[in-house]
């Protein structure tokens, strides 16, 4: 196995380093919370860094050229990912580059492919995802959000929860059952929906990380037109799956991981009370534990990417990169806190906090990991049944 870069990726990954190292901003870094592949635009300067990766055309890595994306190689796009994080570049409106647009893309027609491919290009409109309600998560399709059908439009009615960014978005990726009878995973449809509808009401949920960044949206006869489903009538659950697919396989980053735990180690460099307080040689082991998983979650990547190379779809092997990448957030998380000391569990603003609270923004962040994108549990039953030939639990 040879993981050096072939002569033309490397030129590529140099091109990459040279564009950040000019056009990167130096004070503006993603937030951690984008270790949760969810960067919302909440801080206007993301949305101007989204407008000069639009002027360099790199805005959609993965789309085909022929709708507006780099059309980089599945190895180059790699390459792209690894040298954003390597850089802690802000990655805002993830959810319709990485999710909405290339499910358009797949299942969209030529009319929807026109209407709503240029405004995620040009960074002009953030998408969410209304899919999770408050009986709908895991077992997603037990949704209950009804879309009846009233001459040329649907009207919705229900509730979504935990819809990341819904208060900055000019579009939804919405579920909804548009036949109540039918078996759960048959009498679902897939809408694109203007959020600027009338009766649509969000409301701002904070996380445990003091982050507003999830959303509970209420549809209070919301219509939306015909012409906003995506893909058939009653066949949106196969959508969606195509829009879980890319969730699934990009949502950590082994790099950004990798970057935190280099980061605390260059905070215990420098810290010699740290180094007392938490002891040398337990700080020097921890540490080391980390830097290898952050390896193995790299390594990971790499596999679902050469999968890709060779067309092949990354399943059970995406849940694993997923399961142990967002686990591993959670112990360098607390790998951190640790060695904070007693003072690691202070927050922002906090005179006495290391690293100005980011060790404890980080450890309540990390929680949301193993839940964003499918829990570990769901992951640990993919790799059980597909991976493994295990019955169903
Ligand atoms: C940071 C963050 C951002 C999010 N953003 C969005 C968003 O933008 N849009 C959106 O639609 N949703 C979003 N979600 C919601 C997320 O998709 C759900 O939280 C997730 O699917 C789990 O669903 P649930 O919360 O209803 O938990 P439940 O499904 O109720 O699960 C509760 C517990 O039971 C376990 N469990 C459930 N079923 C099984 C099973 N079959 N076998 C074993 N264990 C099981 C789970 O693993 C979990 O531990 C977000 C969540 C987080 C944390």
């Amino acid at each position: 196995m040879d993981f050096r870069d072939s002569p033309e990726d490397a030129a590529f990954r140099q091109e990459v380093r040279d564009f950040l190292r000019t056009e990167l901003p130096h004070d503006l870094r993603a937030a951690d919370d984008a270790i949760l592949g969810v960067g919302i635009g909440e801080d206007e300067r993301e949305r101007d860094w989204l407008k000069t990766l639009a002027k360099r055309g790199w805005v959609a890595p993965a789309w085909p050229k022929a709708y507006g994306g780099a059309g980089l190689s599945v190895m180059q796009q790699f390459v792209f990912n690894e040298e954003m994080a390597r850089a802690a570049a802000p990655r805002p409106n993830f959810l319709a580059i990485g999710l909405a647009g290339p499910t358009i893309i797949v299942h969209g027609t030529e009319e929807q492919k026109r209407e709503h491919l240029s405004g995620i290009l040009s960074g002009e409109n953030f998408w969410c995802q209304g899919f999770s309600e408050p009986g709908a998560g895991s077992d997603l399709a037990s949704l209950q959000t009804r879309a009846v059908e009233d001459g040329d439009d649907y009207i919705i009615n229900g509730q979504k929860i935990w819809t990341s960014g819904a208060h900055r978005s000019q579009r939804m990726m919405l579920l909804a059952r548009t036949e109540a009878d039918a078996p759960k995973h048959k009498g679902i449809s897939y809408f694109l929906l203007n959020m600027q509808s009338p009766g649509i009401t969000v409301r701002p949920l904070t996380n445990m990380a003091d982050t507003p960044s999830f959303n509970e949206v209420f549809f209070d006869n919301v219509r939306v037109p015909k012409s906003d489903m995506l893909g058939e009538l009653n066949r949106g659950w196969y959508v969606a799956t195509t829009t879980l697919d890319f969730e699934r396989s990009g949502i950590i980053n082994g790099v950004s991981l990798q970057r935190l735990v280099h980061e605390l180690a260059a905070f215990v460099r420098e810290r010699k009370d740290v180094r007392d307080d938490v002891g040398l040689e337990s700080v020097r082991h921890e540490l080391a534990d980390r830097a290898i998983e952050a390896e193995i979650s790299i390594v990971l990547s790499y596999r679902v990417v050469t999968m890709q190379t060779k067309g092949i779809v990354p399943n059970q092997e995406a849940s694993i990169t997923k399961l142990f990448g967002s686990e591993l957030a959670q112990r360098i998380a607390r790998t951190g806190v640790k060695l904070g000391g007693l003072y690691g569990q202070l927050r922002q603003g906090s005179p006495r906090a290391p690293l100005n609270g980011r060790l404890d923004a980080l450890y309540r962040i990390a929680i949301g990991s193993t839940l964003a994108g499918g829990t570990s549990e769901i992951q640990r039953g993919v790799i059980a049944q597909r991976g493994l030939g295990m019955p169903r639990g």
